[in-house]
C-alpha cells in the first residue's frame, strides 16, 4: 500500500472491520454526485430519472450477485446491522407472540443478537443458543437436538463466517435441517460475501444480510434479501416516503417490495457505489479471490504457530476456516499488542470484536485479530510476524 502511517508502510490487516475502496468505487460516487444527483423515484426530470435508473440497475447488480431469484427480494439498508433490526422488528411483529422462540450461535456478532434481544423483551420472547465445540465450530449435533426440541421456534439466525474465529458455518445444511422443522433461517453474511460467492438458490435461506463497505463499497449502504413469500407478508418497518402507496389521515396503504421497506430518500449514491464494487469483485472473479486469500491465511497461520506461547482460536487442522484469524500471546494484552503494532504501520483490531458471548465461551475478554482482503501479500504477513517478534522481546 503507498500510504504511510508513522513513516512506515501501511499493513492494513483490518479488512473484516472495513475493507479500502477501490478507485473505480470512489470515482463513481464522486462522478453521480457530479453529473447525475437527483433525488430518485420521485421526478420527471432527465437528472431524476438517471439516477433512478442507476439506483435500481443497481438493485439488479445485487440481485444477480447473490442469485435472488427477484430484485424486488433485494432491500436497501444502511447495513448488515440495520437488515438484521429491520428483520427483527417486522418478523417479531407479524409472526411472534409470547413464550415464541429465536434460535441463535454462540458465534453471532452483536448485531444478531442484540437486535432479536430488543424484540424478545418487547413480545416475550425466548432466546435460545446453539453452543460450538472447542475447535470453534457449530455444534451441529447440538443444533440438531434444539431443532427437535424447540416446540415452539420460529426462526434460525446464523452467521455465515465468524468474524472471529473465520469460521465458515454449513449453512446450506443447517437451513435444509430448519426447513425440515417449517422453521425459517437468516444468515448473516457481512463476513462472508467478500471472500466467496454466495448463492441464495443453493443456501435455500430465507433471509441474507450484508454490508457494502465490508465487500469494498461505501460505509451507510447494505442490503437484506427475503424471499419474496416472507417479505411479503411482513409490516413495514419505517414510514415515509416511497413505502407508501396512498396516504389519508384515515388510512395508509404500503408500496410493494421493495419498496415497502425503503423508507425515505434512500441512499441512492451509496447503492450505485455499491453496484460498482461488486461488479469491480466480479470481475476479478471469486476463484482468484478466494485462491489469494486462501493461501494468505495458511501462511499467516502458518507463521504464527511458529510464534512462542501463541494461542489461535478456531482454525483447527482441515478445518473450514476464511481469512480471518483470532489469537493472543501469553504474557502481552492484547490491546498492547495492537498499540505497539500499529506504531509500526501494522493495523489490527483488538477487543472483543463485537462478540462478548463468544469471548466468554473462549474464555477471553479479548483477542488480536487479523484480517485479509484481496490486496494483502505475503509480504505484509512477513511485516505482521516480523512485528509481532519485535514486541514479543519486549515483554
Ligand atoms: N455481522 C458480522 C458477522 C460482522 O462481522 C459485522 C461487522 O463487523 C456485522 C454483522 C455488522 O456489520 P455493520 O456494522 O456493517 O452493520
Amino acid at each position: 500500500m503507498a500510504r504511510t502511517v508513522y513513516d512506515k508502510p501501511l499493513v492494513y490487516l483490518d479488512n473484516a472491520a472495513t475493507t479500502q475502496k477501490p478507485r473505480c468505487v470512489v470515482e463513481a460516487m464522486v462522478d453521480e454526485y457530479y453529473n447525475v444527483n437527483a433525488n430518485v423515484h420521485r421526478g420527471v426530470h432527465f437528472l431524476s430519472q438517471k439516477a433512478t435508473d442507476l439506483h435500481e440497475a443497481s438493485r439488479e447488480t445485487v440481485k444477480q450477485f447473490i442469485n435472488a431469484e427477484n430484485s424486488s427480494e433485494i432491500l436497501f439498508t444502511r447495513g448488515t446491522t440495520e437488515s438484521i433490526n429491520l428483520l427483527a422488528y417486522c418478523f417479531g411483529e407479524a409472526f411472534m407472540e409470547a413464550g415464541d422462540e429465536i434460535l441463535v450461535s454462540e458465534m453471532e456478532h452483536h448485531s444478531d443478537i442484540v437486535p432479536w434481544q430488543l424484540i424478545a423483551e418487547r413480545k416475550g420472547l425466548k432466546i435460545k443458543v446453539i453452543p460450538i465445540t472447542d475447535n470453534g465450530e457449530i455444534d451441529i449435533k447440538a443444533y440438531n437436538k434444539l431443532l427437535d426440541e424447540s416446540e415452539r421456534l420460529k426462526i434460525v439466525c446464523v452467521t455465515h463466517v465468524s468474524n472471529v474465529l473465520g469460521t465458515v458455518n454449513p449453512v446450506k445444511t443447517m437451513v435444509e435441517s430448519a426447513h425440515r422443522h417449517g422453521v425459517p433461517v437468516l444468515v448473516d453474511g457481512a463476513q462472508s460475501t467478500p471472500h466467496f460467492k454466495v448463492d441464495m438458490q443453493e443456501l435455500d435461506c430465507d433471509f441474507f444480510a450484508f454490508s457494502g463497505h465490508k465487500i469494498y463499497g461505501p460505509t451507510g449502504v447494505g442490503v437484506l434479501y427475503g424471499k419474496e413469500r416472507w417479505l411479503d407478508k411482513l409490516p413495514p418497518y419505517q414510514g415515509g416516503g416511497e413505502m407508501i402507496k396512498r396516504v389519508s389521515f384515515e388510512k395508509t396503504t404500503f408500496n410493494d417490495l421493495p419498496y415497502k421497506f425503503e423508507a425515505g430518500t434512500p441512499d441512492y449514491i451509496g447503492t450505485h457505489a455499491l453496484a460498482t464494487a461488486l461488479d469491480y469483485v466480479s470481475a476479478i472473479g471469486f476463484d482468484t479471490i478466494k485462491a489469494h486469500e486462501l493461501m494468505l491465511t495458511d501462511y499467516a497461520l502458518q507463521q504464527l504457530r511458529t510464534i512462542d506461547n501463541i494461542q489461535i482460536y478456531g482454525h483447527p487442522e482441515g478445518g473450514n476456516g476464511d481469512a480471518v484469524i483470532s489469537f493472543n500471546i501469553k504474557g502481552i494484552h492484547h490491546l498492547d499488542l495492537g498499540t505497539l503494532l500499529d506504531r509500526l504501520g501494522i493495523a489490527i483490531r483488538t477487543g472483543h470484536h463485537c462478540a462478548e458471548p463468544l469471548m466468554h465461551r473462549l474464555g477471553t475478554e479479548g483477542t488480536v485479530r487479523v484480517s485479509f482482503a484481496l490486496y494483502n501479500t505475503k509480504e505484509e504477513v512477513d511485516s505482521l510476524i516480523a512485528g509481532i517478534r519485535r514486541v514479543a522481546k519486549m515483554f
